[in-house]
């Protein structure tokens, strides 16, 4: 199990240090919509998740498009019995000693062995409803409840969990730079905002 160092012996200062030091994700293949989420934010919502009593020792997480892991990793430092981090681009691929990787695309993830999901998927801007399977595998697991990170602009969520049974609310909202391959802006770095979503079964 993850050390459990959000809890007693790590705040959330050491939190948000220790995911900004992760290997840094390559962010090469534009139609994979790479977005990654910063160490503070990530920190930030891995508090709120256990604040609310959703992420516990015996909690097993799974992280949908991780990326490099900053989401399942937080997770398991913060405490979780496991991790496993789903990704298809293997450039992402780092050993980290406890949390497991499955390198491939999100429909092949089986669903189950699973509490807790973590996402931050594509958002469907590059290609339309590439966040698509990334719901549908959330929304039919065996998870018992899902945080999702999405644009806030994104309308669609909600009406496809309520359609497969899901109850949500945004539990923090934040903005998020993009990164330079889909700022179109030249004077400024891109801002966006998001939305942090809560899923529980009906
Ligand atoms: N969760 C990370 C990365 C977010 S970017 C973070 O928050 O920092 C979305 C990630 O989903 C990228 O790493 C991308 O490579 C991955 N991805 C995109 N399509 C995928 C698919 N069909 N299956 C699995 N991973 C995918």
């Amino acid at each position: 199990m993850g050390c459990a160092i959000y809890g007693g012996f790590m705040r959330l200062r050491h939190l948000a240090m220790a995911l900004s030091n992760l290997p840094p994700h390559p962010q090469r293949d534009v139609s994979l919509e790479q977005y990654s989420t910063e160490g503070d934010f990530a920190a930030r919502w891995i508090a709120e998740i256990v604040e609310r009593g959703d992420l516990e020792e015996e909690t097993r997480v799974v992280d949908l498009g991780a990326g490099n892991g900053i989401l399942g990793i937080g997770c398991f430092l913060a405490g979780a019995a496991s991790a496993l981090l789903v990704e298809q681009d293997p450039q992402c691929l780092h050993e980290y000693e406890g949390v497991e990787w499955l390198i491939g695309d999100v429909k092949e993830w089986s669903g189950t062995e699973v509490d807790l999901i973590i996402m931050n998927p594509p958002w469907g801007v590059q290609i339309a409803m590439a966040d698509r399977p990334f719901l549908e595998a959330a929304f039919n697991s065996e998870a018992e409840v899902i945080y999702l990170l999405h644009s806030a602009k994104a309308t669609h969520i909600e009406n496809l969990a309520k359609s497969l049974e899901w109850e949500g609310e945004v539990v923090l909202n934040g903005s998020f730079r993009l990164p330079a391959q889909y700022d179109h802006h030249r004077s400024h770095q891109g801002m966006t905002q998001v939305a942090v979503w809560r899923f529980k079964r009906n």
